[in-house]
């Protein structure tokens, strides 16, 4: 696999961990496509907190103690927003601000979002392609009982509290999947295609929902393996679990397994699930899944590529 290339579907933090092993590995061999689902409007200012995550973190930019957004970040503008009455739910460091402001002027100018986020990635010194999926809007919302949430009002003003009953995803069935996603998939050098530990539901989902992105990846030919954000019955962070529960879905990693039931080749399940995978109709590779630095998002890159191509080779069914 020296010279091929690799996708990986990414959403936020969980995703990035992995993308960013990944980019260790292959370089600018990887292209991340990312949710963008999580998009909003805040204070005049177009946000992407999922493509920003995945910024931040393949640039070595991110907040290792707080878990988002930048390193060595101030919160000036959030005091004196306060200050004169602001709305003050959704926090914006001052660096993280810039990226903000400078994004929301260049698609006022009519740049899209894959260029804009291309231009950043180089500025970041990023090796890995990172592709928002569509420069369309799709804008997820939370159904619950008593009523319907934008994304971020459900997961940052409302703590995850509300009880889901369903996920959406406006807008999708006439977003476009971008040229530049499209190329990735097609390429002729493509070895594998990755589904990252991320939020199947509110991450990945979105998505899965552009039309004819399915099919693009099935089309594709090359294994697609997926890893578990599924460690022990739970979410390494975040309402996976609690997602889970509320749609009546066991937090297992036979529930991760049939949610891509028929688009993937080969699940990586933690090393500490083992009991649960006898039965699973997918091939499965155990190693440990939890990153906790550098070292071990490396580590599990390295596990998941070689997985892939093992899979690539006729005798792969022999994994089950
Ligand atoms: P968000 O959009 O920022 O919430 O991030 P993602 O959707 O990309 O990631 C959330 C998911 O990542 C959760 O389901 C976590 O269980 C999972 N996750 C976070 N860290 C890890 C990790 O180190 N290993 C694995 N396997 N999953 C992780």
């Amino acid at each position: 696999m020296s010279s091929s290339r690799v996708v990986a579907l990414c959403g936020g933090v969980g995703g990035a961990k992995l993308a960013h092993g990944l980019q260790h590995v292959l370089g600018k061999r990887l292209n991340v496509v990312v949710n963008m689902a999580d998009d909003f409007t805040h204070l005049g200012l177009h946000i992407s907190p999922d493509l920003d995550t995945v910024l931040y973190t393949l640039g070595g930019l991110n907040d290792l103690q707080r878990g988002w957004g930048r390193a060595d970040e101030s919160w000036n503008f959030m005091e004196a927003l306060a200050q004169v009455g602001g709305e003050t739910w959704f926090a914006l460091g001052d660096r993280d601000l810039a990226l903000h402001v400078e994004r929301t002027r260049r698609r006022a100018g009519g740049e899209r979002l894959t260029t804009i986020a291309d231009d950043v990635a180089r500025r970041f010194g990023i090796s890995a392609k990172i592709l928002p999926v569509t420069d369309d809007d799709i804008r997820t919302m939370v159904v619950t009982p008593s009523e319907e949430l934008a994304f971020q009002r459900y997961f940052v003003e409302r703590r995850c509290e509300p009880v889901v009953k369903q996920i959406r995803f406006d807008g999708a069935a006439s977003a476009r999947m971008t040229p530049e996603v499209r190329a990735a998939l097609g390429a002729d050098d493509l070895q594998l295609i990755v589904i990252c530990p991320s939020n199947p539901y509110l991450s990945i989902d979105p998505i899965l929902s552009v039309p004819g992105l399915r099919d693009a990846l099935r089309a594709a030919g090359v294994p697609i393996v997926a890893v578990s954000p599924i460690l022990g019955g739970q979410a390494v962070k975040g309402p996976t679990r609690k997602i889970m529960d509320e749609l009546g879905i066991q937090p297992t990693t036979a529930a991760i397994a049939a949610h891509y039931h028929g688009l993937i080749d080969g699940l990586v399940v933690d090393s500490a699930d083992a009991a649960e995978v006898t039965g699973l109709d997918v091939a499965v590779h155990l190693a440990p899944t939890l990153m906790t630095d550098m070292a071990s998002k490396i580590e599990l890159a390295e596990q998941v590529v070689a997985f892939g191509e093992r899979l690539s080779m006729p005798d792969a069914q022999s994994e089950k």
